[in-house]
């Protein structure tokens, strides 16, 4: 994720590099540190003039020691025993008794930040949406299949999805029997039939209908997440942390990637891009004037990393060295973003240099014509607003390694993502431009020294609310700061080891500080404590050898 204004950190103008040598691109109007000021975009259009959410981020944002009043109260604590929408299902079969042994899933997952998010009891290994939407009303009518695993010791009598209150649920199978189910704001209670015994794996088949919407608040202090409406009357689907719960049933939280499917039937004149790989055979048969479009992304992802553009667009391809599909979709009338898809190869190029190989199957991107206020590394294809550049281009494609490969267990944790996603642009440049990167980093630490409120905010366990912040500005800093601390060679051995130890994985900071400190031969705790924890100006004597 990447912010089009992050207002808190604040360092003013800059004169870092940027652009891109030896592209065609000309939205470089500025530079990376628009990542950190107030109100310029990277296409020059007014930050807040048609994003509403943005300017309620900024505003929550300058204030970093309250927590947002943006943060989304997503469901209560409780769930009612009786449905609350929808055609009341079907008696189950089993009796009372039975249902009672079993645990009852929790409502969250367990994130300390967002404890609604995500649900107890079940993994999910992957979700299967079959959607019909029609652009000119915003009717979506869906049927989501889950499969996942009990993973409560004691089986599940009932247990939740996440899934915002504009779906109307209309009925629930769990492995095809059907189940009751309730609704708490945006939880979908679901009682099967007969308890589900531990370690088992059952499917889940949701079927609802409804105008799908943003979620209010859904990306943590940076504007709402979800469903949005494009220009040209389609949709786009992003946000982080809540995105997902606006279109799908899901365990939405990043510790519970699964693999994700989805099948999709529009009106003829649309075209429907998702992550992954497309799939053009063996589709249901359209209906008259319909077509069906199909997005396999068979690596799991968290959920937050799925994704939907439907949508008048263009699509362009090509392919890495390697073979791997490049396939952008190119929003009516935003010609001048196909530059930044023929840089993708490049970028990937320079990344794959410095975090190993590519983890998935496909790459491209999203490229809308919208004033959405932040773009998404959703998983191979990230979205972007009509803000984009070149930096934000590296920025998401580098959540592909840090963020999506490898994803946070915890949102308190968010600077294994970010952190390096925006240092990654800083690569980036040394590699096509030759930028001196210690110069750059002593020209940031001036300013950051002239800011008292930079280092108010920490990198780790920043708050809830504040994850998208600080990272984006200190986080390169500490980054570089690390790098002269570990050494060069050790420090480019950690940007490998760390997406080829924990792909697919969900590790935490400690792991982080731990890997570093074991390849560079010291604890390195006290360091991380002053860069990345630590709520003050480190000290010039605490400055890595080599910047000071
Ligand atoms: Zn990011």
């Amino acid at each position: 994720m990447l912010a089009m204004t992050v207002a808190c950190t604040s360092v003013g103008g800059s004169s870092l590099p940027s652009g891109v040598a030896g592209s065609s691109t000309t939205t470089t109007a500025s530079d990376r540190s628009t990542e950190v000021t107030d109100t310029v975009t990277a296409s020059g259009a007014p930050a807040a003039s048609s994003a509403p959410a943005a300017s309620r981020a900024a505003a929550a944002s300058r204030s970093p020691a309250a927590p947002s009043s943006t943060t989304v109260d997503r469901s209560s604590s409780t769930a009612p025993s009786t449905p609350t929408d929808g055609p009341p299902s079907p008696s189950p079969s089993t009796t009372a008794q039975d249902r009672t042994s079993g645990a009852v899933g929790a409502t969250g997952i367990g994130d300390e930040y967002y404890p609604a998010s995500g649900n107890g009891g079940y993994d999910v290994a992957g979700y299967q949406v079959d959607l019909r939407y029609r652009p000119e009303s915003n009717a979506l009518t869906a049927t989501t299949t889950v499969t996942a695993t009990v993973t409560a010791a004691e089986g599940l009598q009932r247990f939740n999805f996440d899934l915002q209150p504009t779906m109307k649920v209309r009925a629930v199978l769990v492995n095809a029997v059907p189940a009751r189910f309730a609704r708490a704001d945006a939880e979908l209670v679901v009682t099967p039939a007969a308890p589900l015994p531990p370690g088992s794996v059952f499917t889940a088949v949701v079927t609802y209908a409804g105008a799908p919407a943003v979620v209010p608040g859904g990306t943590s202090g940076l504007g709402d997440g979800g469903w949005y409406r494009t220009k040209s009357g389609g949709a786009v689907v992003a946000g982080e942390p809540f995105s997902a719960s606006a279109w799908y049933p899901v365990n939405e939280h990043p510790s519970d990637p699964a693999r994700f499917t989805v099948t999709a039937t529009v009106p003829e004149k649309w075209k429907v891009m998702a992550g992954g790989l497309e799939q053009t055979t063996g589709l249901p048969a359209a209906p008259a004037g319909t077509k069906v479009f199909r997005w396999v992304q068979d690596i799991p992802i968290a959920s937050y990393l799925t994704t939907l553009y439907i949508d008048t667009f263009t699509v362009k391809t090509s392919k890495l060295a390697d073979g791997t599909p490049v396939v952008s979709a190119v929003a009516p009338g935003d010609t001048e973003d196909v530059a930044l898809h023929e840089i993708t190869p490049r970028v990937i190029a320079v990344l794959s240099k410095y975090f190993g190989k590519y983890p998935f199957k496909a790459v491209g991107g999203i490229y809308t014509n919208e004033n959405i206020p932040f773009a998404l590394e959703t998983a191979t294809r990230p979205v972007y607003g009509n803000w984009v550049d070149p930096d934000t281009v590296v920025h998401e494609l580098s959540h592909q390694w840090y963020g999506d490969d490898v994803t946070v267990r915890r949102w308190a944790d968010i600077c294994l993502n970010e952190c390096f996603a925006s240092y990654a642009p800083w690569l980036w440049h040394a590699e096509i431009d030759k930028a001196d990167l210690d110069a750059r980093w002593r020209t940031e630490m001036q300013r950051a020294d002239a800011d008292p409120s930079f280092w108010r905010s920490p990198l780790v366990d920043m708050g809830a609310g504040h994850e998208f912040t600080a990272v984006y500005s200190r986080g390169p800093l500490a980054l570089h700061a690390l790098r002269h601390q570990m050494g060069d060679a050790k420090f480019l051995e950690l940007l490998k080891k760390w997406p080829a130890t924990y792909g697919g994985r969900n590790p935490t900071f400690e792991d982080l500080e731990s890997m570093a400190s074991e390849l560079a031969g010291k604890d390195l705790k006290p360091f991380f404590q002053v860069w990345f924890r630590g709520t003050e100006p480190p000290a010039k004597s605490d400055y890595p050898p080599g910047l000071r």
